[in-house]
């Protein structure tokens, strides 16, 4: 395996950043996650549009041009000979003296690409859905910036791990489900609606949320963007999670009770199709 580290390609094995790197030091950093489907990449455009605007958000130098990350990012595939998996891609405020202020001005930023072979799951896997667990939401107030400042995030997943579920719901004071610890969280209420929080700073606008509503809006299907409750999840009629490596996953238990049937819902199946559809149409750019 390749990667790629500040202008190298370089062994997996071998690649480093420097003790100094303040993505190490302080999380001072950004990252995005672009699935790669049959050698394509999936909504590239969408992720890189985040990656600057996390970049803007937190005035972190960007790397390079866009074209230019266009390019690492075909020739790390190539490199890999990536036909199905996932590219990441990180940008951190670069190097210097340990120090909480930003560095002087034109420090350069550190940019690293990795690739991760995936296999997709079968149909099986996908209509057994999936556990999620409920837990309280402890992050800060600008969930938006997809920052590599993952603490309450890989502590909520662990949980879920040891729960023997999948993801871990993240609820704010109010009782609200705010979303995963790496993916967007949807319901469809008894009435037939499909619901997902509104992107605000309390979640990551996910690339895979808004293409899934792209493509509800395309297919007639009614939703509405508000916030619900842990409760009206519990009673709702199906339920999912998004992001741009699990794609459309049916949930099929929420702590200890059963969403539905207890199996894939109908609707989230066919959100599941259309969004394989999607992706088995796209072209090589
Ligand atoms: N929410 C959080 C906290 C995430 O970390 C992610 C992705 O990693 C998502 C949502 C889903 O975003 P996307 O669909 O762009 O992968």
């Amino acid at each position: 395996r390749i990667a790629y580290v500040n202008g190298r390609y370089v062994q997996h094995g071998d690649a480093a950043v420097h003790i100094e790197d303040r993505g190490y030091q302080f999380a001072d950093g950004v990252y995005e996650v672009v699935t790669v489907v049959n050698g394509r990449l999936v909504d590239e455009d969408p992720h890189l549009d985040r990656l600057w605007r996390s970049l803007g958000e937190l005035r972190i130098d960007v790397p390079m041009s866009r074209a230019s990350m266009k390019a690492v990012t075909r020739e790390i595939i190539r490199r890999n000979r990536l036909k199905t998996g996932l590219v990441y891609m990180q940008v951190t405020r670069g190097v210097a003296r340990r120090d909480h202020p930003f560095p002087k001005p034109g420090t350069p930023p550190a940019m690293v690409m990795t690739v991760k072979h995936m296999r997709l799951p079968g149909r099986a896997k996908i209509e057994e859905g999936v556990k999620v667990i409920s837990i309280k939401d402890i992050r800060w107030e600008r969930c938006d910036i997809k920052t590599v400042g993952l603490l309450p995030n890989i502590l909520g997943k662990q949980q879920a791990r040891e729960a023997g579920a999948t993801e871990a719901w993240q609820v704010d004071e109010d009782g609200m489900v705010t979303e995963g610890t790496s993916t967007n969280a949807w319901i469809i209420t008894k009435e037939g609606e499909l619901v997902t929080r509104p992107a605000t700073n309390d979640i990551l606008n996910g690339i895979t949320r808004l293409r899934i509503l792209k493509i509800a809006e395309a297919h007639g299907v009614k939703f509405v963007e508000r916030p619900f409750s842990l409760d009206e999840a519990l009673q709702a009629r199906e339920a999912f999670i998004s992001s741009a490596t699990s794609f459309v996953t049916p949930v099929t238990q929420i702590n200890d009770t059963v969403i539905g049937n207890g199996r894939a819902g109908t609707l989230s199946l066919s959100l599941r199709d259309w969004y394989d559809e999607f992706m088995a149409g796209l072209k090589e750019s």
